[in-house]
């Protein structure tokens, strides 16, 4: 069966070259036709040998993921839907990106256009206020269908630009390590969509072993969903923590080399009556003591059947200043695109009513 050149790296594709009698170089070459330039098929690739044009199309196959369905919501939050077909001995999946546009300005212009990406179809991790767990993981995505999700998302965007990319769709990025890998490779090289890894971030539960990996093979930013205070709790919410419990998981994280002036992101899904309680917030500054770390504060999305409850504005306000007043840097995510089931932890592949 043909291969989708897209799964390839450079190295994957070097390989290939040496074995057709081709110089190393046109490994870097072919990847800027497919990647950077976008070329429509090997064809197009003017500057290869018409003998190295057709040997490509011989051994490999060159298909665009494309959305089968863009939701608009009224915040101009989209939620673009992918259907991958059943191929290459995978089965059929549905996936979901988001671009959000966000602002800091105060004339409104908007600064950022950011696209969440998937890393797997449905997700194995089980979080309890996540709809997407609620799907069990289907499979893991190929580095085509990764990056797809961006072709797919720039040009969805344009005339905008997307600025900044995340790994917070569906899925636990660390448990399809390889083809994380070799997307963030072709996300950022620049023969690909030359993308500065500071301007990726990677959210993961926390499988620690592999964030230590991710950190020293990759420069993007790190997330850690975090959401409780003691082992009890994250226990109940996030079926992880018993494999890497939090004693486990912040000391992989306190011996991360991370460069000077970079911070770990946690984040904390706040339910009413679950997490967000006085107590939880000053024992969350004892766990992170000695940390350089943003906390991302995230009120709960609700969905269908989810059987928690967001806290009240009040509570989450009181949260965060409890957490500043410690000097944590506590910032509040704001919803967005709820009105689609777009929205952090209800992405669960359905088209939203009409
Ligand atoms: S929060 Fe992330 S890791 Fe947890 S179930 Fe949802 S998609 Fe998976």
């Amino acid at each position: 069966m043909r291969q989708d050149i897209q799964d390839l790296d450079r190295a994957g594709l070097e390989a290939w070259c040496a074995r057709v009698g081709e110089a190393p170089y046109r490994a870097t070459q072919i990847l800027a036709w497919v990647h950077r330039k976008r070329a429509a098929s090997f064809d197009a690739m003017s500057n290869l040998s018409r003998t190295l044009r057709a040997r490509l199309a011989t051994d490999f196959t060159l298909e665009r993921t494309t959305p089968a369905f863009v939701a608009v919501s009224a915040d101009g939050t989209r939620k673009l839907l992918f259907h991958l077909p059943a191929e290459h001995g995978l089965r059929a999946a549905a996936i979901e990106s988001v671009l959000i546009p966000q602002t800091d300005r105060p004339d409104g212009a908007r600064d950022r256009l950011t696209l969440c990406i998937s890393s797997q179809a449905g997700c194995g991790m089980g979080c309890r206020f996540c709809a997407t767990a609620r799907m069990g993981l289907v499979r893991n995505l190929r580095p085509s269908e990764i990056v797809g999700q961006v072709g797919a998302g720039i040009a969805v965007a344009a005339p905008a630009t997307v600025t900044n990319v995340v790994f917070m769709g569906m899925g636990e990025p660390l448990a399809n390590y390889g083809p994380v890998k070799t997307a963030l490779e072709i996300l950022t090289a620049e023969w690909g969509y030359a993308i500065s890894p500071r301007r990726i971030t990677v959210s993961t539960v926390g499988l620690a072993p592999a964030v230590a990996r991710l950190i020293a093979e990759t420069g993007v930013n790190l997330a850690v969903s975090l959401s409780a205070s003691t082992d009890v709790q994250r226990d109940r919410l996030m079926p992880v923590n018993r494999r890497y419990p939090l004693a486990v998981l912040l000391n992989a994280c306190r011996e991360l080399p991370l460069p000077r002036r970079k911070r770990i992101t946690f984040e904390y899904v706040l339910l009413a009556g679950e997490n967000d309680a006085d107590a939880d917030a000053h024992r969350l500054v004892r766990l992170l003591h000695g940390l350089r770390v943003k906390l991302n504060l995230i009120p709960f999305n609700p969905f269908p059947g989810a059987g928690f409850a967001p806290s009240p504005r009040a509570r989450i306000l009181r949260f965060q200043a409890i957490l500043r007043a410690q000097g944590i840097g506590a910032t509040i995510r704001e919803s967005r695109g709820q009105d689609i089931q777009a929205a952090c932890g209800q992405l669960a592949a359905a088209r939203p009513a009409a």
